[in-house]
């Protein structure tokens, strides 16, 4: 078996698919957002080439772009308003790669010390730019979100009970109890789930009419908590709530969780990039007195799927909570400050994630990430204005480029998702539906670098039409 097929065969290959990759990362809007979602007919076209066929490299690879092209919702498209997926950048479609060309093993230090190192380094810059101070930052590259949430949990855990990796949930002699708010996103209940607080032990606080977290209703909770007996252990703040963009008063946050000595998490997998722009970083001012952060590249940062961060100003609290001795490990450095990734994370075996934000900052800087940050902003604020124009009522309010927005006169509750099943079919745009303060309503994103204004002007024409 010649997996590496022919240097002669590889090279045809090349040349024959980067014209066609190029052609549709040029044109994005050749294709429909999104396709009709006709389970039946994607299963046959999975299921359609079978052994005896032996399809050529480009017969196969033919195929996958076909699939690719006509199943798939199109988040490269700049009428894509959805959640936050943003189209790839280019830095950061050549770092995955040669990520995948190289291949680097990431659990030991000296197995990949080049990427170990740039992933620190990313780390500690971040880090920096969300406040905190140079010598007191650690952290690591994750999956996304889900994985830095739930690292957040285990390391809450470990500083509250040091010895829980040994001796288990069941020996604590109290209850631990987790506070966030009811727009905090589902990752943080899962993490609950998987490290055996339990569900049951979520507080999911209410919010404000401004979907923020309601501070008396958090301080009755956990003194209740603590009149029952149970151990307040962590808070969840949003640096940007997945649905309305809500950011929680995290100053406040902070005080109540140090008269509390709750681990005070901030969640800021999209509204965290506001910490790059110099005029926006105003509305998450307050984050680096957060115990730790989660932040996602591959959401405001536009590269490609899988790059979330944890970072932390506790320098110790991630070796203790995740090492773990394993003689089998190659240990060629015996240096202080070498940190071997495995004994500082969930993942074992890892994937060089943070090369393509390296890459990203190398290619386009500090200012062409501010420059990102901004401009959405604007065409955000641009979104929010033309709807108000036509007499939209938005129904969030958040400073974030997220519009939750219904009718001025009255609608039946059926009227969001039926608008929207409308836009979607239409094949022009993709928004949703959310529910604010429990009503549902329509939900536009500017999440791609690529959407203009006209793109904007064609969506609020769109749902005019509708209308
Ligand atoms: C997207 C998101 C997450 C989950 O992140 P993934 O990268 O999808 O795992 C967590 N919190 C917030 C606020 C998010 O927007």
């Amino acid at each position: 078996m010649q997996m590496d097929l022919s240097p002669q065969l590889r090279n045809e290959i090349w040349e024959w698919l980067i014209p066609q990759l190029e052609q549709h990362y040029a044109n994005p809007k050749n294709v429909a957002v999104a396709p009709p979602l006709h389970q039946s007919e994607i299963r046959d076209f999975v299921r359609l080439p079978t052994e005896t066929e032996n399809l050529s490299p480009k017969e196969a690879l033919n195929h996958v772009l076909t699939g690719l092209n006509n199943y798939l919702v199109h988040t490269s498209h700049p009428a894509y308003f959805g959640l936050f997926n943003p189209r790839a950048s280019f830095a950061g479609i050549l770092a995955d790669v040669l990520t995948a060309l190289y291949n680097p093993q990431m659990a030991a230090w000296s197995h990949a010390p080049f990427a170990a190192e740039v992933e620190q380094f990313m780390i500690e810059q971040i880090g920096q730019k969300m406040g905190y101070a140079v010598n007191s930052i650690d952290g690591n590259f994750t999956s996304g979100g889900q994985e830095a949430n739930l690292t957040a949990v285990l390391c809450a855990l470990t500083h509250h009970f040091p010895k829980i990796g040994y001796t288990g949930i069941r020996q604590l002699d109290k209850q631990p109890v987790l506070y966030c708010s009811e727009e905090s996103h589902h990752s943080v209940m899962r993490a609950a789930m998987v490290t055996g607080i339990g569900l049951d032990f979520v507080r999911k606080i209410s919010t404000t009419e401004t979907s923020e977290i309601s501070l008396s209703a958090l301080e009755e909770q956990i003194n209740a908590d603590i009149a029952n007996g149970l151990h307040p252990c962590l808070l969840v703040a949003c640096m940007g709530a997945t649905g309305t963009g809500a950011i929680d008063p995290i100053e406040e946050l902070a005080d109540i969780a140090q008269k509390y000595q709750l681990w005070l998490h901030a969640d800021g997998a999209y509204g965290g990039a506001l910490a790059l722009s110099e005029t926006h970083k105003k509305y998450i001012k307050g984050i680096e007195r957060a115990d730790s952060i989660t932040f996602d590249a591959h959401k405001w940062l536009s590269v490609p799927m899988g790059a979330g961060m944890f970072i932390t100003k506790h320098t110790s609290i991630l070796s203790a909570t995740f090492r773990i001795f394993a003689d089998y490990m190659p240990k060629e450095t015996m240096a202080e400050e070498i940190i071997d990734p495995f004994a500082h994370s969930i993942q074992w075996s890892r994937r060089f994630i943070g090369l393509k934000v390296y890459l990203s900052w190398l290619f386009y800087g500090w200012k062409g990430w501010e420059e990102l940050i901004d401009e959405q902003m604007r065409k955000g604020d641009f979104l929010k204005e033309k709807l108000m124009e036509k007499g939209w009522v938005l129904k969030n309010h958040s400073p974030l480029p997220i519009a939750c927005f219904m009718p001025a006169e009255k609608v039946e509750d059926t009227y969001p998702h039926e608008t929207v099943q409308k836009v979607i079919r239409d094949g022009k745009a993709w928004i949703s539906v959310y529910s604010v303060q429990k009503k549902p309503t329509i939900r536009a994103c500017v999440t791609n670098y690529l959407t203009e204004e006209t793109d904007i002007q064609d969506l609020v024409n769109t749902l005019e039409t509708v209308r």
